[in-house]
């Protein structure tokens, strides 16, 4: 249905009278001319090599096209006809007015000043006088009724306001292509002194048609001036614009074509112009995006894949059979989506988004045994031991009888689940790999070390990654590729950190999307309370004495700091290992990093260092909370010694875990209904709910306690007040972006080229991104290698550079 690549309405004649019709060498003539411009034309040819050597090394701007994709980062405002009753003696003033009459009034010979011209201006109901010396000819220049920009002082002469000998910039008048004004641009770039008509005129107010003056994010060395400069060269001799988007996708969006757009981004005649460049290149953006994701899915969708159809009578059967409770409606239909993903002959590669406790885990079993039961293996990795560890303890406990397989007494069938992380020893190691090559090994449960040389599988038929934001693109490849003698693996990947819905479909956007929004039924919701501990000192107390009821009435307690403390700590090696070893084996990504450094408020070195796991259990313990049996954890402990705690947490021979954000994705303790964030303010909004998501997984009600000493009114506080007014995670993670001041959500930030998006915004686009999305995914699955729309995959090019390419690789 879409047309191909058609060729856009000439923009503008060439100065020159050069044919500017047709693009792509259609045109005989200008195909032996080399001074026609095209988007791919270097810019050296148009606007001088000075100035192109300037654009080149401080903003990285080599072609025409580069530099029209350098949009204005504001604009300003200065278009309508000003108001010139307002002026005020001795004031400096840009007006803007129209010509009304003009005189000039030539003096005798031998004299300084030979003519006087006075032009009277006006708005809709004042009139100005502007006088001029020596200056011949103007009524030529700038004719009655001709628009035009004047500036200078405003003085008082016979008891009427005038300005004298101001600057003028013309902006139109009937016909004119304005050569004067062009000539005297380019001469300004090439450096050579600008010669008449009114030298002074026009290289400090350039005209800007609507009077919407576009300011460019600069950089040392680069005027504002030069940029206008530039730009308007280009487009003055810019030949046609060849438009890569089909007609039809013009029309459904009411898109301007780019010739048009890439003109009004720069020189927009009017506010509505400007508004309607924005939306077509805000589109390129979104649509540039998609497309290189449409193609990903695409390509990945072409592999084959075992197909895994469901087996009756087999271990998901009997699994549905035994569940100790009914799956939510979310679970069934998430459910079934998946089954049928895995029936097909192309991998899937979903994403399952859902709020802490919505049951992610149970879904991913499900597909597990699926797989299992067509006599294939899984593998579910994640992202650090601790979480592994718990893991292969509840997916064991879960399954009972059909989970402990190589056991003594166990029954045929039953499945085996390995554990691989990097802090086993040689020997286990070694038994596990022979279990995951052999085929043994049903499910194997594991960190990154399920990543490193020497891991395959011998039928490995679904790779399952929990809290997918803490891996990318390359994990999942890396692990596709640990079974290379058959066909590629189906991926699921699972976050429970809300991902606001722009940032899946960009992203995260070469995934198939799918979202647990409901709880289980009777999960306890969680309230959550900010502690104001400068202001109210005694509600710190009385968070104390709840950490005891809590404990009294049998329940467990988390308590987050921020930091570890102690930088120079020496932990004594535990297991065999030294801790460096471990450490390097098995690096933990969680570990205990604040998300959100940009929250950082200003001042921050004023602040008291954060309060650290080591000093706060050591003070609770010998303070507030003693009597308690504490626990700690962190992410510089061993990792044996980390899974030892959260065992014995588990069960139920601690009464609090101090720690860090460790604890923050899957750890599951029924048990535990309190937690208390120290210095909460330091942490990012999106990372408290996930903390507090730890508590009232059980019937009891969960309470969540953010203790902080930022002040009332302070930003930090009012992103806690959020956190403590709404249970969405989804509500947050869009709050949460907002508050990032979002940057540039490709991970590119530096300045000049194409650096990623320019027009297009997370937060504000959502609607603009859907339809590219759309849009995107109709184009590929037509013209699966763009073959047809050579101009869309330049305008990817062109739009995302490489190092967002790469960021959308890393996912
Ligand atoms: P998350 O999505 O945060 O990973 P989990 O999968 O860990 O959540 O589930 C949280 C808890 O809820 C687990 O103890 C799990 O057994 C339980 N659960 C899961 N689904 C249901 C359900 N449909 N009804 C009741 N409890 C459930
Ligand atoms: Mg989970």
């Amino acid at each position: 249905m879409f047309a191909p690549t058609r060729v856009g309405p000439v923009l503008r004649v060439g100065l020159t009278g050069r044919q500017s019709e047709g693009g792509q060498g259609r045109d005989s003539v200008a195909e032996k001319s080399p001074e026609r411009v095209f988007l791919h034309t270097p810019l050296k040819t148009v606007i001088g090599v000075r100035a192109a050597k300037q654009l080149a090394e401080k903003l990285s701007l080599v072609t025409v096209g580069e530099l029209l994709r350098y949009y204005p980062r504001k604009y300003d405002r200065r278009g309508r006809l000003t108001d010139l009753s307002g002026l005020k003696v001795g004031e400096r003033v840009t007006v803007w007015a129209t010509v009304r009459s003009i005189k000039e009034r030539q003096l005798g010979p031998g004299r300084k000043v030979k003519s006087i011209t006075n032009v009277v201006i006006g708005d809709h109901k004042t009139e100005l006088t502007c006088t001029f010396f020596n200056r011949w000819n103007l009524a030529r220049f700038m004719p009655v009724g001709t628009d035009a920009m004047f500036s200078g002082t405003v003085s008082k002469f016979n008891g009427n306001l005038q300005i004298s000998s101001p600057q003028i910039a013309v902006v139109s008048f009937e016909g004119s292509t304005q050569p004067a004004l062009a000539g005297a641009v380019s001469d300004l770039i090439n450096d050579k002194p600008s010669v008449s008509p009114g030298k002074d005129a026009i290289d400090v107010i350039e005209s800007f048609p609507g009077g919407l003056i576009p300011v460019y994010p600069l950089s040392e060395g680069i005027t504002g001036a030069l940029m206008q400069r530039c730009v308007r060269t280009v487009l003055s001799v810019l030949d046609a614009v060849a438009d890569p988007l089909p007609d039809v996708l013009l029309a459904e969006h009411g898109l301007v074509d780019l010739a048009h757009a890439l003109h009004d981004i720069h020189r927009p005649p009017d506010e509505k112009a400007l508004d309607a460049a924005i939306a077509r290149l805000r589109y390129d953006e979104a649509l540039s995006i998609q497309l290189v994701l449409a193609r990903r899915r695409a390509e990945m969708r072409n592999f084959p894949a075992e197909p895994c159809p469901r087996v009756e009578g087999g271990l998901l059967s009997a699994f549905d059979e035994d569940l100790p409770f009914t799956l939510t409606d979310g679970q069934k239909e998430v459910g079934e989506v998946i089954a049928n993903d895995l029936a097909t002959i192309h991998p899937m590669n979903r994403l399952l988004q859902g709020e802490v406790g919505s049951g992610k885990t149970v879904v991913a079993l499900r597909a597990m045994l699926q797989v299992i039961d067509s006599g294939r293996q899984a593998v579910l990795l994640a992202p650090t031991e601790v979480l592994a560890a718990q893991h292969a303890r509840s997916l064991r406990s879960v399954l009972g009888q059909m989970g402990n397989g190589g056991e003594l007494g166990s029954l045929p069938g039953a499945i085996k689940i390995t554990l691989l992380t990097g802090s086993m020893t040689a020997g286990a190691r070694r038994e596990a790999l022979l279990d995951i090559a052999s085929g043994q090994a049903g499910i194997a449960v594991g960190t990154h070390a399920l990543l490193s040389d020497g891991v395959f599988f011998a039928e490995l038929g679904l790779i399952v990654i929990d809290e997918q934001h803490r891996f990318g693109v390359e994990q999942r490849n890396a692990l596709r590729n640990k079974h290379p003698a058959g066909n590629p693996p189906h991926v699921l990947v699972m976050t429970a950190t809300p991902i606001p819905r722009t940032v899946a479909m960009t992203v995260y956007g070469d995934l198939d999307t799918s979202t647990l929004s409901e709880l289980p039924k009777g999960r306890s919701p969680i309230s959550t309370t900010v502690v104001p501990a400068a202001e109210k000192p005694q509600w710190v107390d009385r968070a104390w004495s709840r950490v005891h009821e809590e404990v009294a009435a049998g329940h467990q307690v988390y308590i987050v700091c921020p930091k570890i403390g102690d930088d120079a700590e020496v932990l004594a090696p535990a297991s065999g290992k030294s801790p460096e070893a471990a450490s390097r084996d098995d690096h933990d990504p969680l570990d205990d990093g604040l998300d959100d450094p940009d929250d950082e408020a200003p001042g921050e070195d004023e602040r008291r260092p954060p309060l650290a796991v080591l000093d706060v259990a050591r003070d609770l313990a010998e303070g507030p909370l003693s009597g308690l049996r504490l626990g700690i954890l962190h992410g510089r402990m061993l990792p044996a010694d980390k899974d030892a705690v959260m065992t014995g947490f588990a069960a139920r021979r601690l009464d609090v875990l101090v720690a860090t954000t460790v604890i923050e994705v899957g750890v599951d303790v029924a048990n535990a209904t309190m937690m208390i964030v120290l210095d909460a303010e330091r942490f990012g909004m999106s990372q408290l709910h996930q903390l507090r998501g730890r508590v009232g997984r059980g019937e009891a009600a969960g309470v969540c306690l953010l203790i902080t000493e930022a002040p009332e009114n302070s930003v930090g506080r009012a992103r806690l007040d959020a956190v403590a007014k709404t249970n969405d995670g989804f509500k947050l993670a869009e709050a949460d972006l907002e508050l990032r001041r979002e940057g540039n959500v490709l991970g590119t930030s530096q300045a000049g080229k194409s650096s990623g998006l320019r027009q297009l915004s997370l937060i504000r686009d959502r609607e603009v991104i859907e339809a590219a999305r759309e849009d995107a995914m109709e184009l590929v699955g037509q013209d699966p290698t763009m073959a047809e729309h050579p101009g869309l995959a330049a305008m990817v090019a062109a739009v995302i550079d490489e190092e967002g390419q790469e960021f959308l690789d890393k996912g």
